[in-house]
């Protein structure tokens, strides 16, 4: 999509571009070249320089501490940040609990958590799903039994991304079973990681990375203070939370460079072989996506500028969440078949040998690709899988 940008916009984009360009540090950019995972103090130390900068908390209000962006501004933002493969922010703080806690949180609770969000001094994991409670997350059994000044907290979390580096864990934990509806039984509880009777467990994946966990929570003591909003609205929090969580999960900007980057390798005869240019079934297929990801760009700009109007992004956010994965996913299927042999199987003491053989002959990207194609399956799943959102936009998009 082409936009015209005002001499303002222009400036910003300049200014964006050449802060990603001159600022992420070089020992932190050869990391992510050579694929080598970045940890938790990388993380931290990256993000603390977007916030020193102004740029780390895009989408909150400017009185909580945004920067008060047009939705062109965020715009030029992401699809900068994108272009210059920067590293993703982690989004349990700044973008599922913070929005939460200012606004739903008591004044306390905004003076205590919100700055530390802004600087990344506490990391915080999200605390929904169970054994046996994913797409039905009403189900959930974790409970929060009020004693006196404080909960006690019972039952498991899974699947929780980067548990294992948390100071802090969102939950949503029934503090009432004798309702209606199962969902007004549900309450949203924050939860130091440090308190007794919390234990971390990790989960390895099949790559053999250690992304995921199970916290388990055995009479756990919660100050009542911890409680955001009224006991019992946590369901109705958590899904604005997961909206919010969804329209970030678009990735077009990210799409966009990846496509860019496909087209540019079509057209160029590698290793003296035809260009993929003259494969119609593949030129077919990238420009089926470029469409799709046009599309999405579109409606990703609309519920941008309903959220800068102060709207939470509704049900519609799970339109996004749908397309902008299946779009990647398509990307990820298309550059497996680019790179052909190339694209070996991850297997990581091979990985390494195999990206030194691909750097001397100049296509390190490729190494990556089957790293990213095995890893980003999960992409379909997490943040609701992409069947419920359909479910979703069928009842609250379509009426059905
Ligand atoms: C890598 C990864 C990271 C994650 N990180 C977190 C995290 O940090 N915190 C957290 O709380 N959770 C996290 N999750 C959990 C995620 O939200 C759940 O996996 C997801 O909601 C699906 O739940 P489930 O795994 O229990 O699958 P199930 O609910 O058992 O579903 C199994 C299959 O059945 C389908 N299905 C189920 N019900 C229906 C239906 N009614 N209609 C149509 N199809 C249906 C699903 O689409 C899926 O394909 C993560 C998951 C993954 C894979």
């Amino acid at each position: 999509m082409d936009i015209s940008f005002t001499d303002q916009e222009l400036a910003f984009r300049d200014e964006v571009r050449t802060f990603f360009a001159e600022e992420i540090p070089s020992a932190l950019r050869a990391k992510l070249e050579r694929g080598i995972e970045i940890g938790k103090q990388d993380q931290v130390d990256y993000q603390k320089l977007l916030f020193r900068q102004g740029y780390f908390a895009p989408n909150w209000p400017k009185e909580y501490g945004g920067p008060g962006w047009t939705t062109i501004q965020k715009y030029i933002y992401a699809s900068e940040m994108a272009a210059a493969e920067a590293p993703q922010i982690i989004p349990f703080g700044v973008n599922m609990v913070g929005p939460v806690i200012y606004s739903f949180g008591s004044e306390e609770q905004k003076k205590r958590f919100l700055p530390d969000i802004l600087e990344s001094n506490v990391w915080w994991c999200q605390g929904y799903s169970e054994p046996g409670s994913g797409s039905d997350l009403a189900s959930l059994k974790t409970r929060a039994d009020l004693e006196g000044d404080h909960y006690l907290i019972n039952g498991t979390k899974t699947w929780t991304t980067l548990g294992q580096y948390a100071d802090w864990i969102f939950v949503l934990a029934r503090t009432n079973t004798e309702v209606a509806r199962r969902q007004e039984g549900i309450s949203f509880i924050l939860i130091d990681m440090s308190t007794a009777g919390i234990s971390v467990k990790p989960i390895i994946t099949l790559d053999g990375a250690h992304e995921v966990n199970e916290v388990h929570f055995e009479n756990v003591r919660v100050p009542l203070e911890n409680l955001v909003g009224d006991e019992g609205k946590g369901w109705t929090y958590g899904k604005v939370l997961l909206q919010h969580e969804r329209t970030n999960l678009t990735g077009v900007a990210h799409s966009k460079v990846r496509l860019a980057r496909l087209r540019k390798q079509a057209g160029e005869a590698i290793r003296g072989a035809e260009p993929l240019r003259s494969d119609r079934n593949f030129m077919r297929r990238l420009g089926a996506i470029d469409v799709e990801l046009k599309a999405l760009e579109i409606t990703d700009l609309r519920t941008l500028a309903a959220v800068a109007s102060g709207k939470a992004p509704g049900p519609e956010s799970s339109i996004l969440k749908i397309k902008g994965t299946e779009v990647a996913q398509m990307i990820d299927a298309l550059e497996m078949e680019a790179a052909g042999y190339y694209a070996l199987p991850y297997v990581p003491a091979q990985y390494q040998v195999n990206f030194d053989d691909a750097a001397r002959i100049g296509y390190k990207n490729e190494t990556l690709t089957s790293l990213r194609y095995f890893n980003n399956r999960k992409a379909s799943i997490y943040g609701g899988s992409n069947e419920i959102q359909k479910n979703i936009v069928a009842k609250h998009v379509l009426g059905l």
